[in-house]
């Protein structure tokens, strides 16, 4: 069995659920388990009707369900020529429900709340994407994450219950296969034992996906992307990207670490152990090779990645009473940096400062300043970028360092780490 999974671009409009339905024809005969994410910005537009249904905005609350039901109602009245297909009251009572929360009573947890309307994005391409399929002779099954994939109850960032969820892909998901090629699952959700809908985290489908791979003991995952594979820098700073063909989970798992969207580490972790081979590769043209992360590590070392990381703000904390940096003041610094959930990209220690690199918008620097004026001066920097190159050589450094000024930089056998400055 093989899995692949489709993101919000990939079924943005009706054209890209048709090409969804090509790929998938080409894989005749193969039994495949389809992850689907909300169609486009669809996961944006629900995280905006929960905080209408919060800040009680009833008319912002039923123009926005307006706008995501015209949304999907189009893409279906153009797949489907017969409009008495049953999708299209399907669709609309899943709006009307919906809808209808406005008046119901709004749990205190927000975060539970979340996951109730934000889960509807995955729900509704999926029902869609099955049904287009069976359209096209493709015959299909809708399967429910919320009853595979088992977590607990931490909404919005649901952790899973792998024996749990294993079991109940063996049991559920799997033997469905008697019965059709093609099982189409929502990514991003699961259940908690009381069968409450929780979340993954944003961007969770991947993770859905090697989920599933793993539990079911799949033969690959292909993640259908609008890039040629996984390249070797993000093309909106970089020119000249190059595909990487082959890496290992350990790189790939390494370059996400530094930033790199590639796929999350989390989803990669599940394929390492099974050793299950992903595939990254192009929906727009299906037949190119892509890029597969695998457990050799032979062609790790050919290209050098890049990753950056813009708007960076550096701090610097001295202690006031001249006391060096040692144990005692790192636990101190950790625990002030904890109580701002201070999310560290790099940091660096001297005999009297301690440095440590954030995302600007992530933030606050006056709530920083206020942590740590007590016991040290605090300086800091803005206006930064930070960039990480894997398998550098001098030449790779030269060129992302051209017009930059170094503020700071950390080097390991593989790794070098800038800190640079427009001049
Ligand atoms: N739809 C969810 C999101 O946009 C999950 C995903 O697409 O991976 O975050």
């Amino acid at each position: 069995m093989k899995v692949f999974k489709f993101g919000g671009a990939s079924v943005k409009d009706a054209a890209a659920v048709r090409n969804v339905a090509e790929i998938i024809s080409l894989f005749k005969g193969d039994k495949i388990g389809v992850v689907v994410s909300a169609m486009g910005k669809t996961t944006n537009a629900l995280e905006l009707i929960v905080d209408a249904l919060y800040n009680r905005k009833k008319s912002n609350f039923d123009e926005l369900v307006a706008e995501r039901k015209d949304f999907h109602i189009e893409i279906i009245s153009e797949l489907f020529t017969n409009k008495n297909h049953s999708i299209f009251s399907e669709i609309t009572t899943e709006f009307e429900q919906l809808s209808n929360m406005y008046n119901a009573r709004i749990p205190d947890n927000y975060n539970y709340e979340y996951d109730q309307i934000v889960s509807l994005g995955e729900v509704i391409s999926t029902k869609i994407v099955s049904a287009y399929l069976n359209e096209c002779n493709i015959p299909s099954a809708w399967a429910d994450a919320r009853l595979l994939i088992r977590t607990n109850n931490k909404y919005r960032e649901g952790e899973v219950d792998w024996n749990k969820t294993e079991g109940l892909f063996k049991e559920n998901f799997l033997p469905e296969f008697e019965n059709c090629d093609v099982q189409v699952v929502q990514g991003f959700i699961g259940h908690t034992s009381e069968g409450l809908t929780t979340t993954l985290g944003r961007e969770g489908s991947d993770y859905t996906a090697g989920i599933m791979a793993f539990c079911c003991d799949a033969e690959s995952v292909t993640i259908w992307k609008d890039v040629p594979g996984m390249l070797n820098a993000d093309p909106k700073w970089f020119d000249n990207t190059i595909k990487l063909n082959s890496i290992s989970f350990h790189e790939a798992i390494e370059l996400s670490y530094y930033g790199a969207s590639v796929i999350h580490p989390k989803t990669l972790k599940p394929l390492q152990n099974k050793n299950i081979p992903l595939y990254v590769k192009s929906f727009i043209e299906p037949h190119a090779s892509g890029t597969v992360i695998q457990s050799s590590t032979s062609e790790d070392h050919l290209i050098p990645s890049f990753i950056f990381k813009m708007n960076q703000v550096l701090f610097s904390f001295t202690p006031k009473d001249f006391s060096f940096i040692v144990e005692k003041n790192l636990s101190d610094i950790f625990s002030r940096l904890a109580t701002a959930d201070a999310k560290i990209n790099l940091m660096q220690n001297s005999a009297l400062n301690f440095s440590i690199l954030l995302d600007e918008e992530k933030v606050n620097i006056e709530e920083i300043q206020n942590l740590f004026e007590d016991t040290y001066k605090v300086r800091y920097n803005q206006g930064l970028e930070l960039v990480t190159v894997r398998h550098y050589d001098q030449e790779t450094l030269d060129r992302v360092t051209t017009d930059k000024d170094i503020i700071l930089q950390q080097k390991t056998r593989e790794t070098a780490r800038l800190i640079v400055k427009q001049k």
